[in-house]
């Protein structure tokens, strides 16, 4: 059966995963991200996919993070209809952050409107909430480890993958060929996520590297968090933790609550400033199975919490003093409220700034945690005086040796492994290490080729 394979995202940069199947009549798109960070990459998102989304028969997304659904808005408006598959959780957090992502990306149109620092008149937004909130209706959510049958000889199936709630491994089977799509993948021993699924078996297999460059740090992220706000509430400073809303939140939220109860760190106030990490958290509840805690171990993380939902409650924060412990999405900075709080907090020397995991290159994140003196928000030059670290070993996502361990899991090599979801020198370095450890085919993508996987 003719099967062709091409690259639409996630190659050479952590964000806009998209690779499109085509095989025996039928295309499949798996994962619909956005690009993210470098401009040029953002520039990507404009132009449109070079396959004309009416004639996409299905979309399977691995996890709900932006990189990975975040343009599905853009391809419903451009006409894709049909169906699109993902587990039930990914489903429950798409209806949080894609509506989300809507709103902001409106939100910086206007902005680029009010102060004309578009070179576009008017500037307008990828897609708006309204469009996000469209394509919900076409998800179609799916059980784990079931099969789910896509046409007479494609059928589907999702593997725990132990990234995020709903994270999965995809497996397509094609006229008895497997074709593995690794997602973002978790780790071996995370706090509260399960590993990822081992996959004996796949044709074809498609791996992030998002790590595949480095080793997380073996300190224990609950002694570095315990120092940063022990010496920060010492001074009566403001500990900023930028953070993913799904996921990442979550642990902190639970690592918090943890240091507290054993009096590591004194009971200050918190505050869990993102109305999508509060709905993603309220959806972390209801999927218990999914991860390691029980519901007590869930509320008791909750309680420790003030949960900021309203824009007025946000900028009150602005005017207090510490101590206190701020959650706020995003994660890299590169919107959200967390850049109000930047814009306030940064330039005392007295505060913190946290971040708790990757920093894509191009962002405030990988700007600060770089050191610059100052980043711009909102058209203004902010210094950045606060202390800045990055918690170790706090990563959603599998590190080198990880991924080789997970890999060590398949019976027989591939017939070929495309590396992807990573920047040049990660990816490079893990496609060094699969062909010298395990002696496998192995290759890196480049944007937009495609490669015959007819037999
Ligand atoms: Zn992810």
């Amino acid at each position: 059966m003719d099967m062709r394979l091409q690259f639409l995202g996630g190659t050479g940069t952590v964000t806009g995963s998209k690779y499109l199947l085509e095989v025996g009549g039928m295309r499949l798109l798996i994962d619909c991200g956005l690009f993210q960070g470098y401009k040029t990459l953002r520039l990507r998102n404009w132009a449109r996919v070079p396959v004309d989304p009416a004639s996409i028969d299905a979309v399977i997304l691995t996890h709900a993070h932006l990189d990975h659904s975040g343009y599905l808005p853009l391809l419903a408006k451009e006409g894709y209809r049909g169906p699109v598959y993902c587990t039930a959780a990914t489903r429950e957090l798409c209806e949080v952050l894609l509506p989300d992502s809507g709103r902001l990306q409106e939100e910086e149109a206007d902005y680029a409107n009010r102060k004309h620092s578009s070179r576009h008149e008017p500037a307008l937004p990828l897609y708006s909430e309204e469009d996000a909130r469209a394509c919900l209706l076409q998800l179609r959510p799916c059980a784990f480890d079931q099969e789910i049958r896509l046409g007479p000889k494609v059928a589907l199936r999702f593997w725990a993958a132990g990234h995020i709630l709903g994270a999965a491994i995809v497996e397509l089977n094609v006229d008895g060929k497997r074709i593995v799509f690794s997602g973002d993948l978790g780790r071996p021993h995370d706090r509260i996520m399960k590993p990822p699924m081992v996959i004996s078996q796949a044709d074809w297999l498609l791996v992030e590297s998002t790590y595949g460059n480095r080793q997380h740090d073996p300190e224990d992220p609950r002694v570095k968090l315990g120092q940063i706000i022990r010496r920060t509430v010492a001074q009566s400073g403001v500990v900023l933790i930028p953070t993913f809303a799904v996921g990442r939140a979550q642990s902190l939220l639970y690592l918090i609550h943890l240091l507290k109860a054993s009096g590591e760190i004194p009971q200050v106030p918190v505050y869990l400033n993102s109305p999508m990490a509060i709905d993603a958290t309220e959806i972390f509840m209801r999927h218990q199975g999914e991860h390691r805690l029980s519901r007590e171990q869930c509320e008791a993380m909750c309680r420790g919490a003030s949960m900021v939902q309203s824009a007025e409650e946000s900028i009150e924060l602005n005017r207090r003093h510490g101590p206190m412990i701020i959650l706020a999405a995003s994660g890299m900075a590169t919107g959200g409220r967390v850049l109000h709080h930047l814009k306030a907090f940064a330039p005392d020397a007295r505060n913190a700034i946290v971040f708790s995991g990757f920093q894509a290159g191009g962002t405030r994140g990988a700007a600060i945690l770089g050191g610059a003196s100052h980043v711009r928000i909102f058209g203004e030059e902010i210094p950045i005086r606060a202390s800045v670290d990055n918690i170790p070993n706090f990563s959603a996502h599998a590190d080198a040796d990880e991924i080789l361990g997970w890999l060590r899991g398949f019976r027989a090599a591939p017939r070929h492994t495309f590396i992807v979801h990573g920047e040049p020198d990660a990816a490079d370095s893990l496609r060094r290490r699969i062909a010298d450890e395990l002696h496998w085919p192995v290759s890196v993508p480049d944007y937009l080729q495609q490669v015959d996987l007819t037999a």
